[in-house]
């Protein structure tokens, strides 16, 4: 352990060395990448004023460019495909003014870095709000000019989780058999007012030293690899934090939108102007260029220097840490050919890599707009490989809550919102989930039924493409008192904390109902992991029918029958609607109870408000 933190430690190069008082980003680059192309955007003062010269023997100059502010200078270069690695020197000379020097460092790519494989459906992804997981490392919890600071009596303030914390509990994360890990942001957001959630960022290249620092991120998406764990960063392509380091000092007065204006005008949230055959420019600029909310200013990603900030910044994270794979935070905010170009280079440069969009609708109609390869009637394309389902998140919930209706089942709209599958050209590539770090957690949802509570963690691992459990689910973590509270639904991982009594990590303190949860977390997630048939393999389900809904996955090897029955009471089930799919298979075992079932008989025998997920063989 002790070895690899030296290396990790000599692999981060002093940053600001030789820099005279420049800020260079992205800070270093890589030698062979698919683009050749890079543009720095240097920060320093009256540095637009200067002429530039660039040691030709590694990078090639091909223009340089001044904007309104003359403390920035943009440079266009070329990194030649065979050029050595190492050191460029950048001369900046001016007539009045001393000169100054840069030394561009130039690095070599780890090998395969571009075959990366990214996030799929054999995985089951974690999602970790990082300030409430786990307090692995006290000393980072307060932190002179950092704000907001460390209480964790406050919802709203931070809690003191960082990186440590889930590189000593990755043993945990496996052993409960989750391959994927979501980290919400963990750049740097310093805001005073309520930005533990990290979603204000003030620095698009630096780990907030809360966490740890970059090469702590580094070193955490490294173990995770070591024990088969792959990472998704989280990432704001729409709007910073109000405290970003340039806000003071803006390249261009059109780096945000609304800079000119005291009062700055908040988005409609208005998702589907993007698709209205009917809206006008004014609503589609409302949306697009108002502020998400007014300590985060809206990124204009129409100014093409920032369009090339935000996409190399993306691609220096991966490359830089490893990941395999970024979700992209408010998907459909940003300028969307903006959004678009950034998904189009990223998998340029990572072919197998993943991206999941954030776009918060329940209509499928909006969300399968953003998946890769559909080709929208008014010629929009993106190349996100997948988007989050909301859809079925909200229908299956819904379900669950509905009682009995007069006619039909309360099954029915989750039946038919399924069925809009056919809108999206890659279901299976999906990122499936009950509940995340935005929303109500399941357990609250669902008023604390434990039997609903199964129901939608079998259904989440039915389903095709790539289940997402939030952090706690697995013990039923929820919060009661307000389930609506954003602080509420990102409380502290129990065990997390010294202080605390219960202990999710070594099941010290837990109850029978969040033992009997962990079971049922683990056992689906090593049986999900190891079924090719739930990740591959074909879907059908079948017309809910007496508050009963039955779903299948197959593939040539294994038949998967999962049933969820809503009804208070033990409840018959006639086989003969499903020979089509189950052929002359004669029994099955409960994959969750491990009990058996017989077939030969016709019907099965349902307990009452339960799910089974029967391997039938
Ligand atoms: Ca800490």
């Amino acid at each position: 352990m002790r070895f690899i933190t030296i290396i990790l430690a000599l692999f981060s190069i002093n940053l600001w060395a030789g820099s005279d008082g420049l800020r260079v980003e992205p800070q270093y680059w890589w030698v062979g990448m698919q683009s050749p192309k890079l543009q720095l955007m240097i920060h320093g003062d009256n540095i637009g004023q200067y002429q530039v010269k660039v040691e030709q023997s590694k990078l090639e100059l091909v223009a340089v460019h001044r904007v309104d502010n003359p403390n920035y200078l943009f440079l266009d270069l070329l990194i030649k495909p065979d050029a050595d690695t190492g050191e460029s020197t950048m001369y900046f000379s001016h007539d009045t003014l001393p000169d100054k020097h840069y030394r561009y460092h130039l690095r070599k790519r780890q090998p395969d870095s571009a075959k990366r494989v990214g996030f799929n459906n054999s995985d089951v992804i974690y999602l970790i709000t990082p300030d409430r997981f786990a307090n692995g490392d006290a000393s980072n919890d307060h932190i002179e000019g950092m704000h907001p600071d460390t209480d964790i009596t406050e919802l709203g303030m931070r809690h003191g989780g960082d990186i440590q914390g889930i590189i000593d509990n990755l043993d945990y994360i496996k052993k409960m058999g989750f391959s994927a890990i979501w980290i919400c942001p963990m750049l740097e957001s310093n805001q005073v007012n309520y930005s533990y959630h990290g979603y204000a960022i003030t620095d698009y290249y630096k780990i907030d030293p809360r966490y740890g620092h970059n090469r702590d991120y580094h070193s955490l998406v490294w173990h995770a690899k070591q024990k088969g764990i792959k990472v998704i960063m989280d990432q704001v392509a729409n709007h910073a934090g109000k405290n970003h380091w340039w806000s003071n000092d803006l390249p261009s007065p059109d780096w945000y939108h609304h800079s000119d204006k005291a009062n700055k005008p908040i988005t409609n949230h208005k998702r589907t102007v993007l698709a209205d055959p009917y809206t006008t420019a004014s609503e589609k600029r409302a949306f697009s260029d108002g502020w998400f909310v007014e300590r985060m200013p809206d990124l204009n990603q129409q100014n093409p220097f920032l369009a090339n900030y935000l996409i190399q910044n993306s691609i220096w994270w991966i490359e830089y840490s490893g990941i395999q794979g970024i979700r992209q935070d408010t998907l459909s905010y940003p300028d969307p050919k903006f959004m678009n170009e950034w998904s189009k280079r990223i998998m340029a440069e990572y072919p197998n890599f993943n991206l999941v969009g954030e776009e918060w609708s329940v209509n499928p109609a909006i969300t399968s707009r953003w998946q890769r390869g559909k080709h929208n009637l008014d010629g929009f394309e993106s190349h996100f490989p997948s988007v989050m389902d909301f859809p079925n998140q909200q229908a299956f919930i819904e379900a669950l809550n509905k009682p009995k209706p007069a006619w039909g089942s309360s099954f029915d709209g989750s039946y038919e919102m399924l069925a809009n599958d056919f809108l999206y050209p890659d279901p299976f590539n999906l990122v499936t989930f009950m509940d995340n770090h935005d929303m109500p957690r399941i357990y609250d949802q669902l008023k604390g039924d434990d039997g609903l509570f199964k129901m939608a963690m079998v259904y989440l691992y039915t389903l095709r493409g790539i289940p997402q459990v939030y952090y706690g689910t697995e013990i039923n973590l929820a919060y009661p008192e307000n389930p609506h509270d954003h602080g509420g639904l990102r409380i502290d991982m129990p065990g997390g904390w010294p202080e605390h009594k219960q202990n999710a990590f070594t099941g010290e303190g837990l109850t029978a109902k969040q033992n009997q949860a962990k079971t049922l977390i683990k056992t689906l997630n090593h049986y999900r992991t190891s079924t090719p048939a739930l990740q591959n393999g074909k879907l059908y389900h079948f017309a809910p029918q007496n508050e009963i809904y039955v779903m299948f996955r197959q593939d040539q090897h294994t038949t998967v029958m999962s049933i969820f029955n809503k009804n208070e009471q033990a409840t018959e089930l006639d086989l003969s609607r499903f020979y089509e799919i189950i052929g002359d298979k004669q029994s099955a075992i409960d994959i969750i109870s491990a009990k058996p079932f017989d077939f030969t008989k016709g019907k099965l025998t349902l307990p009452a408000k339960d799910a089974l997920m029967l391997e039938i063989n």
